[in-house]
């Protein structure tokens, strides 16, 4: 039975024909984007980015995790980003999802629970304020004066910003 991964490695040769060597550093716009990790969500297209004009960090919910900030301190140390866009999403699943429904389902099936939170959210605006004073809080980001946040609407591709 054929997998999704066998799909996409069956299309990694004919793509790396038509590749034209990597991006250079000099085409970056030193701003990272911090976004879902839902399917929908395009950045590349959204924002009409070339290869190697922008950083992308993704996870359920586009949450600034310690993972998230630990990211960010590298990018603007040792990259030379200077700019964080927060973008979440109407209709996301971490959204709208029921963490302790979840956090029991684990539980039984396994005997334990995870050591982290999935981070649910209830309004998305709040969500995206909330990720906003994350980064701004965050003393070990050098940059913190250009760190803006918005909500992609996954209906219309919409991107509204949301004003801390
Ligand atoms: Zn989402």
């Amino acid at each position: 039975m054929s997998s999704a991964i066998d799909e996409l490695l069956a299309n990694a040769a004919p793509q790396q024909r038509r590749f034209n060597g990597p991006a250079t550093f000099g085409r970056s716009k030193h701003v990272v984007i911090v976004t879902c990790m839902d399917a929908r969500i395009d950045p590349v297209r959204i924002f009409g980015l070339r290869e190697g004009e922008a950083y992308v960090l993704r996870n359920g919910g586009g949450l600034v995790t310690q993972d998230v900030l630990r990211s960010l301190v590298l990018s603007q140390r040792r990259l030379g980003t200077r700019e964080v866009l927060l973008m979440h999403h109407t209709k996301c699943g971490v959204g709208g999802l029921d963490e302790p429904a979840l956090q029991a389902e684990i539980a039984a099936e396994t005997g334990r629970t995870p050591q982290y939170t999935f981070g649910a959210f209830g309004e998305v605006d709040d969500a995206v304020r909330a990720a906003i004073a994350t980064v701004k809080g965050h003393e070990f980001l050098p940059h913190r004066d250009r760190v803006r946040g918005f909500v992609y609407d996954v209906d219309t591709g919409g991107v509204r910003e949301v004003i801390a």
